[in-house]
């Protein structure tokens, strides 16, 4: 019998399309899936708690789906390079398969393996698939990594192979004594106090079977409508798979491989799908400038923006935005979406931002913290990129001070206020003219619709107009944007 391969399945919580998988289960030897919980290593960001949440639930799907498989997911927690030297001595592993991996820790780890196996029998094989297209791949005709979206997709999207991604493994063999298993449990991912997941608990069923579903529905009818109504925060129109993709419970090519064959069978929605697809190239140009820009981590794309004169730590109007009291109605909605269900919608995700770091003029680093800890999605590349392109600093192709106007957005993509009135009850009876300002309603209008500025509703932390000359006369402080 061959030596075992140990599968590190940290960043691929999945069985289907996943290489590190399937080329250990096709060379025939036993296989040992693992999860390492690496909370220590120097490079590592420790999840968030609504991510904790998540995983839990994900790590222990997947444990079932190998114990009937007559297999077993190998839990341990420790400094990761060091618990696969432990696992390759108890084992007496031939080889160790990892799926790529883009942030800092994934990065590091994989140096890491390399260094100490490399004098000796050990193979340290890592499998691309959970980008679409490799950092490294497309650059611009001047040998450079791109800077901007569109420029980026129109090379990248050319270069990925549409092919059907590898099926789920029908049997792991296993090895003739299994290692220590710490077990999920031992990680200390529930929630204290529990009570606080039970509404994410409600919007979501995590693991890669619920993920597969969702991606099959989303094409059997949001898709077609995909491109108009995906800005519009109170319908259903998007895929909702963003943790999903996070942790690996899906890979980018099974995405990309069923809506193109679900395009091919079905010519009219070929533009809702074709806009499906572009906004998974945000993901994988959010992968593309963390990767080749690594500064991004911590500073701002646009070094000029160090300069920025940003406001950084505790705040009651940090507070207030945390949860939802700000007296903007669309940004409140958002925030509250956010902590009730650990998601929020993308066009609400660019108000809420705005607000914060243009009309609070907190620095981007902080709204970036917050939604690290609530979002489930919680994903290092997309957080950061998306915070610094809302910013300003970052990766826009359009380098002027952009600021959303939470009103003017309210009306536009939450006509009739639906989104708004879910999320703050406290202003459902509101009529649709006043929904998104309140604070301008006449008094009769408030009464009627049993609200009180100031008691039952806050009234609006900031005069917009005011923030928006100090934004723009920050903005003028520091040199102008390159
Ligand atoms: C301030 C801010 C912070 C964000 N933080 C995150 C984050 O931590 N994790 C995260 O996954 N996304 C983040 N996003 C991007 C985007 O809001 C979410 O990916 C999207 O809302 C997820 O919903 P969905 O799966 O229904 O998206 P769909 O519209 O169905 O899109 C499909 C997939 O494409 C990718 N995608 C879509 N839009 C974007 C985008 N603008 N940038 C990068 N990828 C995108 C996601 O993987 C998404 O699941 C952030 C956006 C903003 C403005």
């Amino acid at each position: 019998m061959s030596k075992p391969i140990i599968v590190l399945l940290s960043n691929a919580l999945r069985l289907a399309d996943n290489a590190a998988l399937s080329e250990a289960v096709s060379s025939g030897a036993p296989v040992i899936p693992v999860f390492i919980f690496d909370e220590q290593s120097p490079k590592v960001r420790p999840l968030g708690a609504a991510s904790k949440w998540w995983l839990l639930q994900s790590l222990s799907n997947l444990s079932s789906r190998l114990k009937a498989m007559g297999s077993m997911l190998v839990v341990r927690r420790g400094v990761a390079a060091k618990t696969v030297q432990e696992l390759v001595e108890e084992t007496d592993a031939g080889a160790v398969h990892v799926m790529r991996g883009y942030t800092p820790s994934a990065r590091a780890l994989e140096e890491q393996l390399h260094e100490i196996y490399a004098d000796t029998d050990i193979r340290i094989r890592r499998f691309a698939g959970n980008l679409l297209i490799e950092p490294e791949a497309v650059r611009t005709k001047t040998g450079n990594p791109y800077t901007v979206f569109s420029p980026f997709w129109r090379a990248a999207s050319v270069l990925i192979d549409t092919v059907a991604p590898q099926p789920t493994p029908t049997k792991l063999l296993a090895p003739k004594d299994w290692p220590a298993n710490d077990g999920v449990e031992s990680l200390g991912l529930e929630p204290q106090p529990a009570y606080w997941a039970e509404p994410i608990a409600e919007a979501w069923v995590p693991g890669e079977a619920a993920a597969l579903d969702r991606l099959r529905s989303f094409l059997d009818g949001p898709v077609l409508d995909y491109k108009a109504a995906r800005d519009f925060p109170a319908i259903d129109a998007t895929s909702a798979l963003s943790p999903y993709l996070a942790f690996g419970e899906i890979g980018p090519r099974t995405i990309w491989w069923h809506t193109k064959l679900q395009m091919n069978a079905n010519e009219s929605i070929t533009k809702g799908a074709a806009h499906f697809l572009r906004e998974l190239g945000w993901r994988e140009f959010s992968s593309h400038l963390l990767f080749n820009q690594p500064h991004m981590q911590s500073e701002p794309m646009r070094q000029q923006f160090r300069d920025f004169p940003w406001i950084e730590g505790e705040g009651d109007f940090l507070t207030a935005w945390q949860k939802g009291l700000t007296g903007f109605p669309i940004v409140d909605a958002g925030m509250r979406q956010l902590w009730q269900t650990g998601w929020m919608h993308n066009r609400v995700r660019m108000i809420v931002a705005s607000f914060l770091v243009k009309d609070l003029l907190w620095h981007w680093r902080e709204g970036e913290t917050w939604f690290w800890d609530t979002l489930v999605d919680a994903d290092f590349g997309n957080n950061i990129a998306s915070w610094q392109w809302v910013a300003g600093c970052g990766a826009d192709a359009a380098p002027y001070f952009r600021i959303f106007n939470p009103i003017t957005q309210g009306e536009k993509f939450d006509p009739k206020g639906d989104y708004v009135r879910r999320y703050v009850p406290e202003l459902a009876d509101m009529p649709n003219n006043y929904i998104h300002k309140p604070f301008e309603a006449p008094v009769g209008e408030l009464q009627m619709a049993g609200v009180k500025l100031g008691s039952t509703y806050p009234k609006p932390i900031v005069n917009r107009k005011i923030a928006r000359e100090k934004a723009l006369a920050a903005l003028a402080s520091i040199k102008k944007p390159d």
